[in-house]
């Protein structure tokens, strides 16, 4: 019975691309190996399945190929498959290797290119649910497969010959594992089709199509390498779900704004897969399909990256179900939300509208598989203006290169934090930049240039990618009528790689021939020890200006070595010994190589100890609170933490709550939570509580007695590090219980008047702003007087006179004009002279405030000693 349904299924989904009968099955449907047919109500398979179902298909068929590609942070192996027909499959690494070259030789020969292009395939690369939870894309792909496998249809048997199709059937195998272990167990109970508690990831969850600048993450690097380094796939689509109320299906073009570092020849062409996807899609029955809707594309970090890359790069979004469960959607509640269109009605963005009802994960399906036959058939019918469309954004953007300023950024080789240089050196390798030093000392124009300065040159085909990440941002302020008001932007504005590193750099606009003769290349991994200055028994000294100091101190300590951290700027025996140096005796065996491996600058040694007055460090014992509620911020601050050895204890909110749970930290870390989930467990706004998603036992908030334990950990000698949305819990009045008939009350000396600066004007959608620090401070140690903080400014601190036992200092303060280093800012100087960062002392312990994440997305590393600092603190 079942294999009747899944025939007349299938029927259905080859309307307008009839596939001829298939008489001779080559491997196992999907309904015969997982037993029912994906997308079917209230059915999943997992990663494990999907991975030995198409395992098995690439035994039986010539038509797929299974690459293992890397691994996840979790440690699951990830694959690429590749499908096509026989003869290409037997040709890859001779495609690839033209592929390389229209993507990146600017000086081949039209014959060559034009012989080259004659033999290609268009390389169509899909990544699908890197967004766990949204499973379609990744339970659509075992149809599809098997679909192309089978098929007669001399169409469809010409769009293999002409395209070889890419899938990573699951960009985040971490994440779909956890997402459906988590729908199956509640299937059948009251809380079907919850949302999962926590991250599908081991870190960050949904930010994983934020990270694609940074590449900080494993699974992040796997799948971008798959474009920058290895295969050079000329056309990309990431396969995605959102909102269930909404539009049915997303296609491009994207909305505004769009990036103006890229080409206009890139949305082009995606008006042509999007127009094509759209028509395609309506033909087969699929309605609700929108076009140039609510996604806009100035931003490059998610897979869209590769659009900087001379890649046709799209995104396609999917009406959610919950899980596998489907929903009844009533016609008079479907919303569109944002930009592209003001109403769910017939319309230029979507001529075609859904008229409600049930929406189950088999519409997903059946959408997912006409979307991608359709970009199938799109880049067969092209291949050849593909190809040559991928040659000539490489020649145009060398030639740009040569024509149009900037021609070169500089990054010079003396640094604050020069293994921040050495980091951002090869974080550009990998994503397939050409880095270049000098290797002599120059004068241009009054600039002096000195032997070692890092040399980026503009002419190179990933251009667009280097001037979007080396430059600072300028919004690209759009407005559909003249006078109207501003699109506004889908996420931050800012992501300037040496302004978050807290680097030196510059432009130089024109092509110098002097420079052009003295560049070489850098050597990879880009390190800038030369001569490693150790000898046994002695005492190495990192400066604390450098974020690898802290992570050398914090191994140190883990592998049981004794450390200890200046108190005041010292000079000894001619070297400048910052104060919050960490120095670090006895280490000996292989434990230098250890250190030595993770070390970019080199250290200094003494075979005397250079400052007697330096105390001793003690590894802090940290307890880091994270929500249930798909707390993205604490995941990074693991992430972050993990990178830097530092030993954590996750607590929950609700622990906090537990009459048995004690404190037994240093320190204790608020990231970014609003303060109604970590106090009551349930989301409120504009004073109203909103049902959560997730089954009781995730829903715990720490509650009055929580918030009672955390001030008297302060009070006794804790830390507290609080940030973001976390810091309104200790706004007001609070209240300590001394005993049955005694209270102490107390207001914490800030106040947070980010309301009263909004309602003047103040709008700041994630910029990078300026404050100045507080000099000779423990908190600030290590740190430039200036320094770039990437927020919204959504908790902007006044402070006032501390009472009793308290006491405070503004670490961080807006300065009063020139305020807004990168991106979009509305009445920056409302902000004027406000605290962004302030430490208070209560008792015996300390609470520290940040109006920002100072780690935020792994991305700004030029403010994490801030954070460093304060797990440090006595
Ligand atoms: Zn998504």
């Amino acid at each position: 019975m079942k294999h009747i349904l899944f025939l007349l299924f299938f029927c259905q989904c080859f309307l307008i691309t009839p596939f001829h009968a298939v008489h001779a099955q080559t491997g196992k449907s999907p309904i015969e190996f997982f037993g029912f047919e994906p997308g079917s109500d209230r059915n999943l398979f997992d990663y494990d399945q999907l991975i030995s179902y198409f395992r098995q298909l690439d035994e039986a068929s010539e038509r797929v190929q299974m690459r293992e590609i890397g691994s996840t942070p979790l440690g699951k192996k990830m694959y690429l498959l590749l499908v096509s027909s026989p003869h290409n499959l037997g040709k890859l690494d001779h495609y690839k290797e033209i592929n390389r070259k229209l993507a990146l030789d600017s000086k081949l020969r039209d014959s060559e290119r034009d012989s080259l292009i004659a033999e290609d395939k268009v390389f169509l690369l899909a990544t699908l649910s890197m967004h766990s939870n949204e499973v379609g894309p990744t339970q659509a792909s075992p149809q599809i497969i098997y679909s192309l496998v089978n098929t007669t249809d001399p169409a469809m048997l010409n769009c293999l010959d002409n395209v070889v199709f890419m899938v990573v059937p699951c960009h985040n195998p971490d994440g779909m594992q956890m997402v459906v272990d988590n729908y199956r167990k509640y299937k059948g109970t009251v809380y079907e089709g919850c949302s999962m508690p926590g991250v599908y990831h081991k870190y960050i969850g949904h930010d994983n199509n934020r990270d694609f600048v940074t590449l900080t993450q494993k699974d992040t690097r796997v799948i971008a390498s798959i474009y920058n380094q290895d295969w050079f796939p000329q056309v990309m689509v990431e396969k995605h779900q959102m909102g269930s109320t909404g539009v049915r299906y997303f296609v491009p073009p994207m909305n505004d704004p769009i990036s103006p570092n890229v080409d206009e020849g890139i949305w082009n062409w995606s008006w042509v897969f999007g127009s094509a996807m759209a028509r395609d899609m309506a033909t087969a029955g699929c309605s609700g399909v929108a076009q140039h809707y609510l996604f806009d594309d100035y931003w490059p970090g998610s897979t869209a990256t590769a659009e900087w890359k001379n890649m046709i790069g799209m995104l396609t979004e999917a009406a959610s179900v919950n899980g596998a469960t489907p929903l009844y959607i009533e016609k008079n509640k479907i919303k569109v939300i944002g930009k592209g269109l003001g109403e769910n009605k017939k319309s230029i963005n979507m001529p075609l509208p859904w008229e409600g009802g049930w929406w189950r994960l088999s519409d997903i399906v059946r959408y997912e598989m006409q979307s991608t036959f359709s970009l199938l058939r799109t880049a067969s019918a092209n291949r050849e203006q593909i190809l040559q469309f991928r040659n000539k954004m490489c020649r145009s953007e060398v030639s740009k290169g040569k024509t149009l300023s900037p021609a070169y950024f500089v990054l010079p080789l003396q640094q604050h934090d020069p293994g921040e240089l050495a980091a951002l050196v090869n974080l550009l390798h990998e994503q397939g930049v050409n880095v270049l030093r000098l290797r002599t000392d120059m004068v241009w124009n009054d600039k002096i240039l000195h032997t070692g300065d890092i040399i980026v040159p503009l002419a190179q085909p990933y251009r667009s990618f280097i001037k979007e990440v080396m430059e600072k941002q300028a919004y690209p302020e759009r407005h559909y009528m003249p006078g109207g008001e501003m699109i506004k932007p889908y996420d931050i504005t800012s992501w300037s790689l040496p302004l978050n590193k807290g680097l030196q750099s510059y432009e130089i606009p024109v092509v110098v021939d002097e420079l052009e003769k003295n560049l070489e290349p850098v050597a990879v991994p880009f390190s800038l020890i030369t001569v490693f200055p150790y000898h046994e028994d002695g005492f190495w000294v990192f400066s604390s200006t450098n974020n690898e100091s802290y992570k050398t101190a914090f191994r140190s300590l883990s592998l049981g070595f004794s450390v200890f951290r200046t108190k005041d700027d010292k000079v000894y025996k001619g070297k400048s010994i910052p104060a919050g140096s960490f120095i670090v005796k006895g280490v000996s065996g292989k434990n230098v190589q250890l250190l030595k491996d993770s070390l970019t600058v080199e250290p200094l040694w003494y075979s005397e100890n250079p400052d007697t007055a330096s105390v001793p460090v003690l590894m802090p014992r940290i307890g880091l609170v994270e929500s249930w509620f798909s707390d993205m911020d604490a995941g990074w601050t693991r992430f972050l933490f993990d990178q830097y050895h530092i030993p954590f204890k996750v607590i929950r909110p609700g622990d906090l709550a537990k009459k048995t749970f004690e404190l037994n930290f240093d320190v204790l870390i608020f990231p970014d939570e609003n303060k109604n989930v970590l106090m009551e467990g349930k989301i409120k706004r504009d004073g109203e509580y909103y049902m959560s998603n997730y089954p009781p036992e995730f829903t715990k908030g720490m509650g009055k007695d929580g918030l009672q334990k955390v001030l008297k950990f302060i009070s006794s000698g804790g830390t507290v590090l609080s940030w973001g949305e976390s810091t309104g819990l200790f706004e007001g009045l609070m209240t300590i219980k001394l005993s049955e008939t005694e209270n102490e009350e107390f207001r914490f000396p800030f106040t947070n008047v980010s309301e009263k600066i909004s309602k003047a004007g103040f709008n700041c959608p994630s910029s990078l702003l300026k404050i100045n620090l507080l000099p000779n401070h423990p908190l600030t140690w290590g740190m430039q007087p200036v320094a770039g903080i990437l927020t919204e400014a959504s908790q902007v601190f006044q402070t006032s006179l501390p009472s009793f036992d308290m006491d405070r200092r503004v670490i961080g303060s807006y300065p009063e004009d020139h305020i807004l280093l990168s991106g979009y800012c509305e009445k920056e100087e409302l902000l004027g002279n406000y605290a962004a960062m302030v430490w208070m002392r209560k008792g015996k312990g300390n609470l520290v405030i940040y109006g920002f994440s100072p780690q935020f997305r792994g991305s700004m590393p030029g403010i994490y000693k801030l954070l460093f600092n304060g797990l440090l603190m006595k």
